[in-house]
C-alpha cells in the first residue's frame, strides 16, 4: 500500500442492536465498528458486534477509538481476537461517561455474572491512555469534539497525510451551534461518515434519543466540503429494501452520498 494512504473499512453500520436474517443481507446486521489502516496503525473506532471476526494484522499497532460506552458499541469487544494474542499491545480510548472511565466501563461491563471473563484477563496488555482533545496515534493524528448524544459522545476526526476521516455516528442535530462546530470540525474532510438512524419522518417521533437523518448529513457534508458522505447507524428496522429508497433519494439531492454496507473499504489519500 502506498505510505500515504489511509484505508477504512465498515465492519458494522447498524444502529442500536444488531439484526439477521434474508432482509438484512445487503446493508449487513452487525453493529458499529470502523477499522482504520495507516501506516502500521491500525485502528478500530467502536467495538460494536461488527468487530468480530476482524483479524488485527500481525505487525500493525492496535488500537480502539470508543465513541461512547453504548451496548451497541461495545458488544463485540470481548470476542476481538486481538484480544486472545498473548501480550499483543490493544490501545482502548474513551473520554470519561458519567464519572467513569474506560477502565471503569470496561471493568464494570465485562464482569461475573455479566460475563465471564474481564477485558483485562485476556492474554492481550490492554492499555488505557488518557483520550486529549488532540493527540496523535503514531502518524495519525485524532482530533476530538463532543457530539450531541444521551450520555456524551465523541466525534472523531483521524488525519494520516492528506486523508481524513470524520467519525460521526450517535449525533443528534438539535442544538444548532453544535452542528455548525461540526461543520468546521469536518471541513474538507476526504470522508464524513455520519449518523443517518432516522428518515425525516420517524425523526420527529424520536427526537432526543441521540440520532440523526441523511438530510442533515447532506446539508452538514456540502457546507464542509467532504469529498464524500456515508450514512451510518441504520435503524434496526430498515430492510435492505428501505434503507435503497432511503439511498435513492438522498442521492437524487447529493450524488457523494452513500449508505453504508458491511465489509467495504475506502481509499483516501493519494
Ligand atoms: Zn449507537
Ligand atoms: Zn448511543
Amino acid at each position: 500500500m502506498n505510505g500515504e494512504q489511509m484505508t477504512v473499512t465498515t465492519l458494522g453500520v447498524r444502529g442500536s442492536v444488531p439484526v439477521s436474517g434474508a432482509d438484512f443481507q445487503e446493508f449487513g446486521g452487525a453493529t458499529t465498528c470502523v477499522k482504520i489502516v495507516a501506516g502500521n496503525e491500525e485502528i478500530y473506532l467502536d467495538a460494536g458486534s461488527g468487530i468480530v471476526g476482524a483479524h488485527p494484522m500481525r505487525e500493525s499497532n492496535l488500537s480502539i477509538l470508543l465513541t461512547h460506552p453504548h451496548l451497541d458499541h461495545m458488544i463485540g469487544l470481548p470476542f476481538f481476537y486481538g484480544l486472545s494474542e498473548k501480550g499483543r499491545k490493544i490501545e482502548v480510548y474513551m473520554k470519561k461517561r458519567n464519572g467513569l472511565g474506560v477502565q471503569d466501563v470496561l471493568r464494570y461491563l465485562y464482569t461475573p455474572p455479566l460475563w465471564p471473563l474481564g477485558v483485562f484477563d485476556y492474554p492481550a496488555d490492554v492499555r488505557t491512555p488518557n483520550v486529549w482533545e488532540e493527540f496523535r496515534i503514531g502518524q495519525v493524528s485524532v482530533e476530538t469534539m463532543d457530539g450531541v448524544h444521551p450520555g456524551g459522545v465523541t466525534i472523531f476526526r483521524l488525519t494520516y497525510g492528506n486523508a481524513s476521516v470524520v467519525f460521526a455516528t450517535d449525533f443528534e442535530h438539535s442544538d444548532e451551534k453544535k452542528v455548525e462546530e461540526l461543520i468546521s470540525f469536518s471541513k474538507d474532510c476526504s470522508l464524513l461518515i455520519y449518523d443517518g438512524q432516522y428518515t425525516d419522518e420517524k425523526y420527529e417521533c424520536c427526537r432526543g434519543f441521540g440520532h440523526s437523518t441523511a438530510t442533515v448529513g447532506i446539508q452538514i457534508a456540502r457546507k464542509a466540503n467532504a469529498r464524500r458522505l456515508l450514512i451510518t447507524h441504520h435503524d434496526p428496522e430498515c430492510t435492505d429494501r428501505m434503507l435503497r429508497q432511503m439511498e435513492n433519494e438522498a442521492q437524487e439531492k447529493y450524488d457523494k452520498v452513500r449508505f453504508a454496507r458491511c465489509g467495504e473499504t475506502f481509499t483516501l489519500g493519494k
